[in-house]
C-alpha cells in the first residue's frame, strides 16, 4: 500500500532519550525545558527572532486572530486547509473569499483590493503548499489600507524568500507541526512575528492570559504544548536535512516519471527556495483526476485531491460564495504520494500508472 502520506518517525531510541529526561524531571508540560529547548532550536534554525511552540497550527492561527484584536472582516482564500477559514469564523470575524491566482494558486493580489470594506481589518493568506504568496504586493495593500497581515504557513517550514525566512512576513506567521507535514512534533504549531509587543501578548494568550500565578493580562487560553511533543520535535530535528533531501530526489522522480504527461504544477516564487512539501498536479478536467484517482486505488496507491472542495462552498456555517477561479483549480488538482519512506521506483511505478490512466 501507497498511502498519500507517512509521518517521519525517529528511531525510537532517539525518542526515549528525550522521555528518560521527563522521567526524571517529572516536568510534563507547561513550556518545559525541552519546549524551551525545541523553540531556541527552531528559531535558530529557522533564523527567525522570536518563535513560539505552541498546541497545534490552529491554536496559532486563533491566537494571533486574538492578539492583533482583530474584528470585523478578513480576506482570505477557499484554498487552503479548513483551519484557515474556521479560525477566523471561531474568533468571531467574517471571512471574505477572494480568488486565488491560476499559477500559484495562492491569494490573486490583484482582487484584493476590490474586496476591501470599511469593515476589513486584516488579510488571512495561506502559502499554499509552501509556495510564498506575493508578500510584497501584500504588505503594499495592507500598508495602505492599514490593514494587518497574518501568514498560514502551516505548509511552508525551512522555506526562504528574498533570503530571509518565509515567517519573517506580515504582522504574524504560523506553522503546523503536525504529523502530517515536513516537519513535525506529534501535534504542535508554531507563532512567529517580529513585534515584541505582539509577542508579549501570544505568550501572555497561549498561558491563559497569566501574568505571574495569581493575576492576569487579558483574556487567554490554553495554547501551550507538552514534553511529549517537544521530545519528538527534538528527536526529529536532527533528520530534516535527510528528509529534505529525499524529498527533492523523489520530486525529481515525479518530474522525470511525469515528463510526458499535459499536466501543470504551481509557479513557485521565482525568489524562494522550495522545501518540497507536497507534489501537486493540475490536470485537465475532473473527470481525468478522478479516473487517476480511483485507478491508482485499485493498485493500492492513494492520492487526495488537495485542496478539494473550496472552501467556498462547503462549510455548513457559511453561505456559499461563487468562486469561479478557485472551483476550476480545486476540481483539477491531486496531491500524490511524497514521504520520507517513499522509493523512487515507487514513485516510477505511480508515473507509469498515471501515464496509462491518463
Ligand atoms: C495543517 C494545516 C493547518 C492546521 O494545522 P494543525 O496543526 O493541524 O492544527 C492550518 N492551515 C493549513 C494550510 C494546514 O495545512
Amino acid at each position: 500500500m501507497i498511502p498519500i502520506t507517512k509521518p517521519f518517525l525517529p528511531p525510537k531510541n532517539e525518542y526515549e532519550k528525550y522521555l528518560d529526561r521527563i522521567w526524571e524531571s517529572h516536568w510534563v508540560t507547561n513550556m518545559g525545558p525541552m519546549a524551551s529547548e525545541l523553540e531556541e532550536l527552531l528559531s535558530n534554525y529557522l533564523k527567525v527572532e522570536n518563535l513560539l511552540f505552541v498546541t497545534n497550527g490552529t491554536i496559532a492561527l486563533q491566537i494571533a486572530i486574538k492578539a492583533l484584536d482583530l474584528k470585523g472582516e478578513i480576506i482570505t482564500t477557499p484554498f487552503s486547509f479548513v483551519a484557515t477559514t474556521s479560525s477566523i469564523v471561531w474568533e468571531g470575524c467574517s471571512p471574505v473569499f477572494v480568488e486565488i491566482d491560476v499559477d500559484s494558486l495562492n491569494i490573486d493580489t490583484t482582487k484584493i483590493e476590490a474586496a476591501i470594506t470599511d469593515k476589513t481589518t486584516a488579510i488571512l493568506a495561506t502559502h499554499v503548499y509552501g509556495n510564498p504568496c506575493d508578500v510584497l504586493a501584500i504588505e503594499k495593500i495592507a500598508k495602505k489600507h492599514s490593514l494587518k497581515v497574518i501568514y498560514d504557513g502551516a505548509h511552508a517550514f525551512g522555506v526562504e524568500l528574498y533570503g530571509r525566512s518565509i515567517f519573517e512576513f506580515g504582522d504574524i506567521s504560523i506553522c503546523s507541526l503536525h504529523a502530517t507535514k515536513l516537519y513535525h512534533s506529534g501535534e504542535g504549531g508554531l507563532i512567529v512575528t517580529k513585534n515584541p509587543i505582539v509577542l508579549k501578548k501570544l505568550t501572555s494568550m497561549r498561558n491563559f492570559g497569566f501574568a505571574g500565578t495569581e493575576a492576569f493580562n487579558e483574556l487567554g487560553i490554553n495554547g501551550k504544548n507538552s514534553e511529549f511533543h517537544a521530545a519528538m520535535g527534538l528527536a526529529n530535528f536532527p533528520h530534516i536535512p535527510k528528509i529534505h533531501n529525499q524529498r527533492k530526489k523523489l520530486t525529481e522522480a515525479y518530474h522525470k516519471g511525469l515528463e510526458n504527461l499535459s499536466y501543470r504544477i504551481p509557479t513557485w516564487h521565482d525568489k524562494a527556495s522550495l522545501n518540497y512539501a507536497y507534489f501537486p498536479i493540475l490536470l485537465e478536467s475532473e473527470e481525468v483526476i478522478l479516473k487517476v484517482k480511483e485507478g491508482l486505488a485499485k493498485d493500492d496507491i492513494y492520492v487526495r485531491r488537495y485542496f478539494y472542495p473550496s472552501l467556498a462552498k462547503v462549510l455548513p456555517y457559511l453561505p456559499d460564495t461563487e468562486m469561479t477561479v478557485t472551483e476550476d483549480i480545486a476540481k483539477r488538482v491531486l496531491c500524490l504520494p511524497l514521504y520520507y519512506d517513499l522509493a523512487v521506483v515507487e514513485v516510477e511505478r505511480i508515473c507509469q500508472l498515471i501515464q496509462k490512466l491518463v
